[in-house]
């Protein structure tokens, strides 16, 4: 059985390596020949709207996937109305997820909390939104953000300004800057049968927009029944396939939804170790329609995303306990190369080393 997945990066690579043991074949598809699920399984080099190849994928794979959630909609509507494929996630979650303003309304419609918002297609909308929402607030691009890229704090009323002309080019939203204490995410999986597997709360630590660092299981019981009810509730509306998250911000004691991931998601790569079963491999297990594994954590873990470049192999390979993915990419600041997981007995021993690795690192990122 062959998995066809439109775009090549990490998700991509770990989504193969988790397939491997389950007898499945995997084929991508890329702009780049270097990407790192191409490294690992073959590849169709070529852009994500590129129709001859997307048919391609169609034709040779039982499901079509995706690792990137800027992948065109239309183009897998386009494969799906010509061809029949089977594509998952629903084409319906990813519209979704990429547009802030959809976002936002899916929210609201299912009662999930989120922040108070306003779409911003003009400077006297961007002043009117910021009446009505209040300062300080984020101007965020509707589309393709990520890592925080595509954002502007207006703190004060003289901050719109620069902030519109940075980014106003595009349809934005405005939305109140949370205070928050801290952010979390559910990450869940649902196969088309009505079978569920929801993980233990993650705690994230972002750093400049890129997170940094993910605890889990993270948070008072309370927390993760009221992620994992948002949770349910989004993939019964999608009739979802495949594994599905959430981020909020906590701010005393709320959840506050911020966005949603139609894919598996930077703050599940602790489950690899961490987890009975990883997000990658019930991501598979769900889109194929198969019985989901175990989300039950093995211990407490600590993920560190590396960023920029990878650290002396042989100093990382000398932590006790310390497991490495090398994502196979080239060096580059603010880069997304690889991560690190440790898995320990209690939070008070994970939480002190993570400290350490952290310091070691030089991450400049600390957490309470
Ligand atoms: P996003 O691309 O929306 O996930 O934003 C990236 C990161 O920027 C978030 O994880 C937060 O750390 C921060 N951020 C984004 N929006 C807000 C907000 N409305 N209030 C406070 N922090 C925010």
């Amino acid at each position: 059985m062959t998995v066809g997945i439109v775009g090549a990066g990490q998700l991509g690579r770990m989504l193969a390596l988790a397939g491997y043991p389950l007898g499945l074949d995997f084929l991508c598809l890329d702009p780049a020949a270097e990407a790192p699920a191409g490294q690992v399984a073959p590849l169709l080099k070529g852009a994500f709207t590129d129709r001859a190849l997307l048919r391609q994928l169609a034709r040779r794979c039982e499901v079509v996937t995706f690792d990137w959630e800027n992948v065109s909609v239309e183009s897998l509507r386009a494969v799906r109305a010509a061809h029949g494929a089977r594509i998952a996630p629903p084409v319906a979650a990813l519209a979704t997820g990429q547009d802030r303003v959809a976002e936002k309304r899916l929210f609201e419609k299912l009662g999930i909390p989120t922040t108070r918002w306003r779409a911003v297609d003009s400077r006297a909308q961007l002043s009117r939104a910021m009446r009505q929402v209040g300062l300080p607030g984020v101007l965020k691009t509707r589309r393709l953000g990520y890592d925080g890229k595509g954002q502007a704090v207006i703190a004060r009323a003289e901050d719109a300004e620069h902030a519109f002309a940075q980014l106003g080019s595009v349809p934005l939203i405005y939305e109140e800057r949370v205070p928050f204490d801290c952010e979390v995410s559910i990450i869940g999986a649902r196969n088309p049968s009505g079978e569920l597997a929801i993980y233990p709360l993650c705690g994230n630590v972002h750093a400049r927009g890129i997170l940094r660092l993910t605890r889990a299981p993270y948070g008072p019981a309370a927390w993760q029944a009221r992620a994992s009810r948002h949770l349910t509730r989004m993939l019964e509306h999608f009739s979802y396939a495949g594994i599905l998250t959430i981020e909020f911000f906590v701010r005393g004691g709320r959840l506050i939804a911020n966005e949603i991931a139609p894919r598996v998601h930077n703050s599940g790569h602790w489950s690899i170790e961490g987890a009975v079963t990883s997000q990658f491999e019930n991501h598979l297990r769900a889109i194929l329609d198969l019985p989901l594994g175990s989300t039950r954590p093995t211990g407490h873990s600590a993920m560190i995303n590396l960023i920029g470049s990878i650290p002396p192999v042989r100093k990382l390979l000398g932590v006790p306990g310390l497991h490495l993915h090398d994502y196979g990419k080239e060096p580059r600041p603010g880069r997304k190369v690889g991560h690190l997981t440790l898995v320990e007995a209690s939070v008070a021993r994970r939480d002190a080393r993570a400290l350490v690795l952290l310091e070691d690192l030089a991450a400049g990122v600390s957490f309470p």
